[in-house]
């Protein structure tokens, strides 16, 4: 079901004046010189808006939890001084009150506040009515019902200006990133709301420097709005993030190493190439139609003889015995083991359910 939210159209253009957008700037605002030198370097790039927490909602006590709004002159400085839009997050009707007192142009919902549907509507009810973009990154949790959700509490208010920030999810364990990145997730939102801008915060999801410009480029050749990467004029001396910030000169290298693909395909010959490859990639998709329908046939024709004889449906060793092999025979093919694994444990699934089906 696609879902139809009130957004004003391209309204991103409006707001940054091109496309994709770059929200830059601090995790936190630590000091006036910090916030204002920041946003002076970071305005000779080709940057839009200027982020920076007034108000951080961290993990732990005892952490450094901002400035509060002692720090909002600061913000109000960068707006006067440079021609960046400022941002800040919000996670309460007194933080918005605040916020819009010292001109903040541009809010964001943080991770932790987007998976609160109370906390939301406080904002959405602060809202009613004003003509602020508002954006809303993705809850911590992998759940696009709540992120979708806060989406139309804060439209149901009467704000026509969202983008959705996909900044990752968080997990338990070792993970190669701070929060996955779970790129499914920001492509179905796209599915299902089509006409929503989505800036993809490559920060938050690495947690590190190392892979920001792989994750800043895999967003951009999936033709998403934007990016949103904190940069600190001293990273090492951060309060809050200091891992995963950049300064501004290593934000204007990394992009300037990007390569921006245009979406629209206007040459013709390559329109016939293209088109040519995607009908190959059709009738491959028909073939693993016809099989997957085979596959299942028999699957129910096993749980026929697994009734008549009462032998359980789920049998460990055979199911170990096909995933140890396929992921073998997938590595051979070049075929990563994540995706060999998801592949057949979604088979595996779906054949359990057809033996069910026949059994019960
Ligand atoms: C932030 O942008 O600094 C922040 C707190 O992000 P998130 O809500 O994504 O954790
Ligand atoms: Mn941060």
């Amino acid at each position: 079901m696609t879902i139809k939210l009130n957004l004003e159209e391209v309204f991103l253009s409006g707001i940054a004046g091109k496309r994709p957008i770059i929200v830059s700037g601090p995790c936190s605002a630590e000091s006036e010189h910090q916030v204002v030198e920041t946003a002076k370097q970071l305005e000779k790039l080709n940057v839009h808006i200027y982020r920076a927490g007034i108000w951080k909602p961290r993990t732990r006590p005892d952490t450094f939890e901002g400035m509060g709004s002692v720090a909002l002159p600061w913000l109000q400085r960068v707006k006067k001084e440079t021609r960046l839009l400022v941002a800040t997050e919000v996670a309460n009707s007194w933080h918005v009150r605040e916020a819009l007192k010292y001109g903040v142009d541009v809010l964001w919902i943080g991770a932790r506040t987007t998976v609160n549907p109370f906390a939301v509507q406080e904002l959405a009810d602060a809202l009613r009515g004003l003509d602020i973009p508002v954006f809303v990154k993705n809850p911590i949790n992998p759940d696009i019902e709540l992120w979708i959700g806060a989406m139309e509490r804060i439209n149901k208010a009467g704000i026509k200006k969202i983008v959705a920030v996909h900044r990752g999810f968080s997990s338990y364990g070792n993970s190669h990133f701070r929060n996955n990145p779970q790129w499914e997730i920001p492509i179905e939102l796209k599915r299902r709301i089509p006409e929503i801008p989505i800036v993809t915060d490559p920060s938050h999801i690495c947690g590190n420097k190392e892979f920001l410009f792989e994750i800043s480029q895999r967003a951009m050749d999936l033709n998403f709005d934007g990016l949103f990467i904190e940069s600190h004029i001293c990273p090492e001396e951060a309060l809050s993030d200091k891992d995963q910030q950049i300064t501004p000169e290593e934000l204007g290298n990394l992009l300037n190493k990007i390569v921006f693909r245009s979406m629209t395909i206007t040459d013709n010959e390559l329109k016939n190439t293209l088109a040519k490859l995607r009908t190959q990639i059709d009738q491959l998709d028909d073939n693993l139609f016809d099989i997957f329908e085979q596959r299942m046939n028999i699957s129910e024709t096993i749980g026929k003889y697994k009734k008549e004889n009462n032998i359980t449906i789920f049998q460990p060793g055979r199911w170990k015995e096909i995933i140890e092999k396929r992921i073998k025979d997938g590595e051979k093919k070049g075929l990563s083991t994540e995706f060999v694994s998801r592949v057949f444990k979604a088979i595996h699934q779906e054949s359990i359910n057809r033996q069910n089906r026949v059994m019960n």
